[in-house]
C-alpha cells in the first residue's frame, strides 16, 4: 500500500520517465547502463553517434588494457567475450630507456591468474552495445545528444537533438573528455596540456610475445608495447605475432613522426620497440591523440553526477582511464540500487554527496601517480633519471610493495576490490 505521503508527492510531480539518463554511449556510459539496470534502474543513453557508428570496427581502433576487476565487472552485466583472452597480460615489465633496470610484474606470483587483458576498443564498445540493446530496462536514443537539460526538484528534463524529450530522476554525464553536460552544469576543470601526442599503432613482429606487457619510459614520454592476439591468417602471415603500440612522444617529434613514410616510420618504430620479438613492422592505421589532464573539480551538481573522462580525463601512461571510470559506474550503480530497494530518489542530494566523497579518493591518487610519474619518467635531467631509477630498483626488491603496486595496477585493491566483488587487501 502505497503511504498518503507518497501518493500526495506522486500526484503532484508528473512521473520520471526514467530513473536515470545517461549522456554519452562510450566505453563508460554503456558499463554505466548495464550496471545500473542490473542493479534495478529504468536508464536512457543519448549519444549523437548513429548505432552504425558505434558498432564500426573501425571507429576506434585503439586498444584498452583492461585489468581484473574491470574483467569481472564486464562478464556480470554480459559485456565480456571469452577470446579477448588471448590478449591476457602475464607479466610487465617496466624499463626506463635503455637501462637494464626494471619492474618485473609477474601474474602468476601473485596468484590472481592474468594481469588483465588488451581489448580492442571497438569490439568492446560493441559487446557493451549489444548488451544495452537487448537489456529490457535501457532505452538507447542514438544519433541524438542531448542538448539541453533542467534540472528542477524531482526531476531533470532533457532536451534531444532531434526533438525528443526525456524526463530522468538523475542525470549522469559520461559525455567525454570535453563533456558538454559538465560545462552546461557550469562545473569548473582544471587542465594540463602535456604538449605530448599518443601514436597509436598495430605491430606485426616475427616472434611471440609471451603475454608481455612491456612500457618503455624515454625522454618524450613512455613507449607501451601491449599483448594481442595472433593475427587470423596466422599461417598465411609472414609476421604472425602482434602487439598494440601506444608511444606517446613530445607533441612536435609525434607530428615528425605521423608524417613520415611507412618504411621510415618503421624504423622509428623498431629503434624504441627492441628486438625481443625479433623483426617489427607497423600495420594497419595509425591514430594520434593528444594528451591532456581534464580535472572537473566536482563530479556532482543537482541531479547530476559526471563519469569517467567527463569527470577527469587522465593521462594513458598506466592504462588505467577506462578502468577508473568503470569504478565510478560500480560506485554509482551500487549505491542507486539501495536507494531504490527502499523506495527513495535515485538523484538525491546524499547520495551525490556520498559518492563525491567515495570516488575523489581514489580518482586523486590516480592522477596525482600518472601525472607524476609522466613528469618524472619524461626527461632526461640526470637526478630525476638517478630517482627513479633507484624507485624502480627498491619497488622491485620490496615484494610487499610491489604486490600492492600490482594489485592497484589490476583494479583489486582498496574499494575497488570491493566493487569488483573480491576481498581488499
Ligand atoms: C592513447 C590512449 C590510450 C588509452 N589506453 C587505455 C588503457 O589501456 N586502459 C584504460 O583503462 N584506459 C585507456 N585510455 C583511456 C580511455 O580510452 C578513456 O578513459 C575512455 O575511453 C573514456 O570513455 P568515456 O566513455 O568516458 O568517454 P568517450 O569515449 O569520450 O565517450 C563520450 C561519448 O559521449 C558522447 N557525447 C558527446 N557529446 C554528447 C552529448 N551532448 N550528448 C550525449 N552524448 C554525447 C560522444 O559521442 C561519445 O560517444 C586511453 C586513452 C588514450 C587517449
Amino acid at each position: 500500500m502505497a503511504c498518503p505521503y507518497a501518493m500526495q508527492m506522486h500526484d503532484a510531480l508528473p512521473e520520471p520517465t526514467v530513473d536515470v539518463l545517461v549522456a554519452g554511449a562510450g566505453l563508460n556510459g554503456l558499463t554505466a547502463a548495464l550496471l545500473l539496470a542490473r542493479a534495478g534502474a529504468t536508464v536512457a543513453v543519448a549519444d549523437p553517434s548513429p548505432a552504425e557508428t558505434l558498432a564500426h570496427p573501425d571507429y576506434d581502433w585503439r586498444t584498452t588494457a583492461v585489468a581484473q576487476g574491470a574483467m569481472r565487472l564486464l562478464k556480470d552485466v554480459g559485456a565480456w567475450d571469452a577470446a579477448w583472452r588471448d590478449g591476457a597480460i602475464r607479466d610487465i615489465r617496466i624499463v626506463d630507456g635503455a637501462s637494464p633496470l626494471f619492474l618485473h610484474y609477474d601474474g602468476a606470483a601473485l596468484g590472481e591468474g592474468d594481469l588483465g587483458c588488451i581489448v580492442p576498443n571497438a569490439s568492446l564498445r560493441a559487446r557493451l552495445y549489444a548488451a544495452a540493446a537487448a537489456h529490457p530496462a535501457i532505452r538507447l536514443y542514438l544519433g541524438t545528444g542531448i542538448d539541453r537539460f533542467e534540472s528542477g526538484a524531482a526531476a531533470v528534463d532533457a532536451g534531444l537533438a532531434d526533438g525528443r524529450a526525456i524526463r530522468a530522476r538523475l542525470l549522469i554525464g559520461a559525455d567525454g573528455r570535453n563533456s558538454p553536460t559538465r560545462i552546461a552544469a557550469g562545473i569548473p576543470e582544471r587542465t594540463i596540456d602535456y604538449k605530448q601526442t599518443s601514436i597509436v599503432a598495430t605491430a606485426a613482429h616475427e616472434r611471440p610475445h609471451r603475454g608481455v606487457a612491456l612500457e618503455r619510459f624515454l625522454p618524450g614520454g613512455p613507449f607501451a608495447v601491449l599483448p594481442l592476439p595472433d593475427a587470423a591468417d596466422r599461417d598465411a602471415a609472414p609476421w604472425p605475432h602482434r602487439s598494440s603500440i601506444v608511444w606517446t612522444d613530445a607533441a612536435p617529434l609525434a607530428a615528425h613522426l605521423l608524417g613520415l613514410d611507412r618504411p621510415d616510420f618503421d624504423r622509428e618504430l623498431a629503434r624504441r620497440f627492441g628486438d625481443h620479438c625479433g623483426q617489427v613492422r607497423s600495420i594497419g592505421p595509425i591514430g594520434a591523440f593528444p594528451i591532456k589532464l581534464v580535472l572537473a573539480l566536482r563530479m556532482t551538481g543537482r541531479r547530476l553526477a559526471l563519469i569517467g573522462d567527463a569527470a577527469r580525463a587522465i593521462h594513458p601512461i598506466a592504462g588505467q582511464g577506462f578502468n577508473l571510470g568503470l569504478r565510478d559506474s560500480a560506485e554509482l550503480a551500487d549505491a542507486i540500487g539501495r536507494q531504490l530497494a527502499l523506495g527513495l530518489d535515485p538523484g538525491a542530494p546524499d547520495l551525490l554527496a556520498r559518492y563525491q566523497a567515495a570516488r575523489l579518493a581514489d580518482a586523486a591518487s590516480l592522477v596525482a601517480a600518472t601525472d607524476g610519474v609522466n613528469r618524472l619518467f619524461s626527461t632526461d635531467f640526470r637526478p630525476a633519471r638517478h630517482a627513479r631509477r633507484l624507485g624502480l630498483a627498491a619497488v622491485q626488491a620490496t615484494p610487499p610493495l610491489k604486490r600492492l603496486f600490482m594489485r592497484h595496477a589490476m583494479g583489486l585493491a582498496g574499494r575497488a576490490a570491493t566493487l569488483a566483488g573480491k576481498t581488499p587487501v
